[in-house]
Formats: C-alpha cells, sequence, structure tokens
C-alpha cells in the first residue's frame, strides 16, 4: 500500500511539474499515465466507472472529475486540480492537490493555501478511536471560519484493495460521531473547498462537476493510515 501511495504521489508531483500556461490537460495526463506505468504500475482512475483519463484534471470552477482534453488549454492565473491514484500489486493510492498555474490571483491563493490547511486539520483527528465525524468537523470548521464552503455531494473514503471503500471519510459532520477509527484503516481524506456556495452540478458529459455559481474551487487529498502512532500520510514521495 506505501508503494502504491509513493507511487501516487509521485505521479502527482510530475503533474505538477507539468503545469504551466499554453499545455493542455491532455497532455498533463498522458505525462502522468507514463509515469505511472513506468512505474510498474497502472492508473486507479483509467476505466473506473469508464472514466477515460489516468487523472482528474478540474481548471479553476471545476471541483472534481474534470477530463483531460486537448482543447483544454491552462492560462496563466488558473487553479488546476489534479487527482491521480496508481493501483500497484493489489493496493490503490490516492491523491490530490490543487497547482496554481503561473500567477494566480491573491484571492485565489488564498483558497489554495486553506483547502491545504484544512485537510491538515482533517489528517491531524485520524487517531485510533476517533471517529470519522471528528474529521469531517475539522475541517468544516476550519473552512467555514474563512467563510468558504466544503462541498456536500462528494467525500472521502477508504482506500486499499479497492479504490474506493467504506467508510465515507464527508468533509462535514459532527465531532464524535461515526464510524470509529482503528488501527490499521486506510482511508483518503479529501476536502473539496469552494469559494462560494457548496452546492455543485454535472456537465452534461456526466462527469465533470463545477461549482453552481461559476466561482472557483479546491481540492486537496491525502491517502493516509490510522495507527497507533498517529496518523501516518501514505501518499508522500521517495
Ligand atoms: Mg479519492
Amino acid at each position: 500500500m506505501k508503494d502504491a501511495c509513493r507511487i501516487s504521489a509521485e505521479a502527482l508531483r510530475v503533474a505538477g511539474e507539468a503545469v504551466r500556461p499554453g499545455i493542455s490537460t491532455y497532455e498533463i495526463d498522458e505525462t502522468v499515465r507514463r509515469y505511472i506505468e513506468k512505474q510498474g504500475a497502472s492508473p486507479s482512475f483509467l476505466g473506473y466507472g469508464g472514466f477515460p483519463a489516468s487523472a482528474c484534471i478540474s481548471v479553476n470552477n471545476v471541483v472534481i472529475h474534470g477530463i483531460p482534453k486537448k482543447t483544454t488549454i491552462l492560462r496563466d492565473g488558473d487553479i488546476v486540480s489534479v487527482d491521480v491514484g496508481a493501483y500497484y500489486k493489489g493496493f490503490h493510492g490516492d491523491n490530490a492537490f490543487t497547482f496554481p498555474c503561473g500567477s494566480v490571483s491573491e484571492s485565489a491563493k488564498r483558497l489554495l493555501y486553506a483547502t491545504r490547511e484544512s485537510l491538515y486539520e482533517g489528517i491531524k483527528q485520524a487517531q485510533v478511536l476517533n471517529r470519522i465525524g471528528d474529521i469531517g468537523s475539522a475541517v468544516q470548521e476550519y473552512v467555514e471560519a474563512r467563510s468558504y464552503s466544503v462541498v456536500r455531494n462528494y467525500v472521502g473514503h477508504g482506500v486499499g484493495t479497492k479504490l474506493h471503500e467504506d467508510p465515507s471519510v464527508p468533509n462535514y459532520g459532527t465531532r464524535g460521531r461515526g464510524v470509529k477509527l482503528l488501527p490499521g484503516m486506510t482511508i483518503a481524506i479529501e476536502p473539496m473547498v469552494n469559494e462560494g456556495t457548496h452546492y455543485t452540478r454535472v456537465l452534461g458529459d456526466s462527469w465533470t462537476v463545477v461549482t453552481a455559481d461559476g466561482k472557483l474551487s479546491a481540492h486537496f487529498e491525502h491517502t493516509v493510515a490510522v495507527t497507533h502512532d498517529g496518523p501516518k500520510i501514505l501518499t508522500v514521495c521517495d
């Protein structure tokens, strides 16, 4: 699982290095796919539920599940969420990061910073005998204190031999509620944070999730193991 997660993290780093004005999201996806395959792994998302690419690449008001395209060309000032997983020797890793493309606005920078920090607030709660609601409430409180909103329609999840497993890991909730966390559980914590309303809609391609009000959205994710020594982030590069 550690190996699958390391490959996932490295694939995400490779994607981030490719982000620049003028590149298409298709080219980034190809770079990611080639990297994962070179490691002897396979892209977890390719073909998952019929998804046509190796990474979800979601630009600006796209929350998640953006389909990489030759016609989606990144521009200076975009924010670019890349979500990617790798399957290796029977296990999946899953992670996401929102990259600034070129120079982005101060408000976009604040959104990226807050979303990333909210992920770490959630991870801190991934302690043995805590509950899923401790994670969600920590993320939600951090985000809403900064006047952003957390997406409700999509949530984090268990991850292991399957990409999506129980339990669901919402980015909202009530402290002390929900499934109890036990040593050895591996979960993907993935706040999706909107500048405006938390409401989303799905475009006609039945994949692309956008903010209902057209404002920006950011997404950060790590695969985390619950251990007696505390939360251990598995999606880290060597
Ligand atoms: Mg995930």
